[in-house]
């Protein structure tokens, strides 16, 4: 298997290479070359396995160059040892029959994040040692929340790694700033900076592709690399987990094999609905997939118009895990819909970054249409929803998993398909403590503050706080400092000490 990139087809090589790099160093994403197919037989087959199993099979499809043994080195390390709270490692809650929610925050972070960076820093680890085992690997981070979270867990104290968190000062909640500014390990760092979720991704890219600073990192003996959903080795573990689900349906009865399945996401970055988008291309039967977003609404714009626009107002939202104006992996589905052109992208991203705007063509777009449909939510419908779920199938959900459930609601009553449906549940609901309580007791939780809204949220719901949340109170805070866009470079020089 040979991945290129989305934005330049003379580039050839093998996952280890796109996995220790992260981006291609023309600024586009890797892509593998092929979709690999898996037939119908061979699906149903992966019912009878384990989590671990199951993961195996899809990744050793795509990283066609790792060996079995180290393939299991890194999928038994990331999803064995009682490191996920539930032994289906991310399990199917049926809602109503026809409404199953897929659990992605069983993991140490409670947030779906883990699903792919407990296994990333093993991934990076074997694809380092293939292709420059020397040298030792920055990896830069820009969060909108769960993601510096997650990476800090998954890359803490992995020997040959260094990692840089950077977050939007005022974009994170409460739990998730404390969960980063506590993080312990000797090769971690977490900086704030002034700015959303875009200034940051926007600064770590820069740093990223600038000749200088790389040049200066490789006389240290280090390159960077990425942990944000563009590295291709975020993406793959995610693939999985959609397989995973249809075969959990079709091993409890739900579905025969063959049956078509929707699923919503609840997106941000088009990462884990991308993931999904791959399951369909490699031959799971889906009918819809449903893209849901917050009142940041540019991809549901996007998919109603063909033009994707973020000349718009940005909102800080009750799921700041979705407040992203810029879904980079949306570069990738481009490349698949408009017939695999590198061309094709390269103009699209010009025109975005010129005039933060592109129209894809009506072809492009009606195949994109064909699958997919869209919808939005704002913070109000976002509270509703999580007082109806709690009241109505007694199930505490998150803010960004009651995006996807209004998004799916409202698609339910306008076009009456009836295919069963599988939400996306991308965070446990004690992260987002005080949204969560304000929408089933509203006005319990003024003037507390995190830890008794912690408390009170259990009380009143009689759902318990994951044990790595609620010893947060009793943590040191490391990491206070915050910057600005324009000095991201001289902190990442200064926390590697170069
Ligand atoms: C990251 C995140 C999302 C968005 O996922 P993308 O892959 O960026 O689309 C949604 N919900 C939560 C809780 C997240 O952490």
């Amino acid at each position: 298997m040979r991945y290129t990139s989305t934005r330049d087809k003379n580039v050839s090589v093998e996952s280890a290479q796109a996995i220790a790099a992260g981006i291609s160093a023309d600024g586009g994403l890797f892509v593998p070359v092929d979709i690999p197919k898996l037939t119908l037989d061979e699906i149903a087959a992966m019912a009878n396995l384990s989590y671990i199993e199951r993961a195996k099979r899809i990744l050793s499809l795509y990283l066609t160059d790792f060996t079995e043994d180290e393939l299991d080195w890194c999928v038994s390390g990331a999803y064995g040892d009682g490191k996920f709270s539930s032994e289906e490692v991310a399990p199917l809650h049926e809602l109503r029959e026809g409404e199953e929610i897929l659990e992605l925050w069983r993991g140490p972070t409670c947030a779906f994040k883990d699903m792919a960076l407990q296994l990333l820093p093993r991934l990076m680890t074997v694809a380092v040692k293939k292709t420059d085992g020397s040298r030792e690997t920055v990896i830069l981070v820009a969060t909108s929340g769960d993601t510096g979270k997650a990476a800090l867990e998954g890359f803490k104290d992995v020997e040959g790694t260094r990692i840089l968190v950077f977050y939007p000062v005022d974009g994170v909640s409460p739990m998730q700033k404390l969960q980063m500014t506590t993080q312990e390990g000797s090769n971690v760092a977490v900086c704030a900076i002034e700015g959303n979720f875009d200034d940051a991704q926007t600064g770590v890219k820069t740093i990223f592709t600038d000749k200088a600073i790389g040049e200066k990192l490789n006389d240290n003996g280090m390159a960077f690399s990425s942990a944000n959903s563009i590295n291709w080795g975020r993406l793959v573990p995610q693939i999985v987990y959609y397989f995973s689900a249809y075969c959990d349906m079709l091993k409890k009865g739900k579905i025969k094999a063959g049956d078509k399945i929707n699923i919503v996401v609840p997106t941000g970055n088009f990462g884990n609905i991308l993931a999904a988008y791959y399951a369909y291309e490699m031959g799971m039967p889906v009918n819809k997939l449903i893209c849901a977003s917050n009142k940041n609404r540019v991809l549901t714009d996007f998919f109603e118009t063909g033009v994707y626009d973020v000349n718009r107002d940005f909102y800080t939202t009750s799921s700041p895990s979705m407040d992203i104006l810029i879904s980079s992996n949306l570069e990738r589905l481009l490349f698949i819909a408009g017939g695999c052109s590198d061309e094709f992208v390269r103009s699209m991203m010009s025109k975005l970054k010129e005039d933060g705007k592109y129209e894809i063509p009506s072809e492009v777009m009606q195949k994109i249409s064909a699958l997919f449909s869209s919808g939005c939510c704002d913070d109000e419908g976002t509270k509703r929803t999580i007082k109806e779920v709690f009241e109505k199938y007694d199930y505490l959900c998150d803010t960004h998993t009651a995006v996807a459930v209004e998004v799916y609601e409202k698609y339910l009553e306008a076009s009456g398909d009836n295919t069963p449906t599988v939400i996306a549940s991308t965070a446990n609901p004690f992260k987002f403590s005080a949204s969560v309580l304000e929408a089933v007791e509203p006005c319990k939780g003024d003037n507390l503050d995190e830890f008794s809204m912690v408390s009170e949220l259990a009380k009143v719901t009689g759902a318990c706080c994951p044990a790595q949340l609620a010893n947060l109170r009793d943590k040191e805070v490391r990491f206070t400092g915050v910057c600005n866009r324009d000095s991201m470079e001289k902190v990442v020089f200064e926390l590697l000490g170069i």
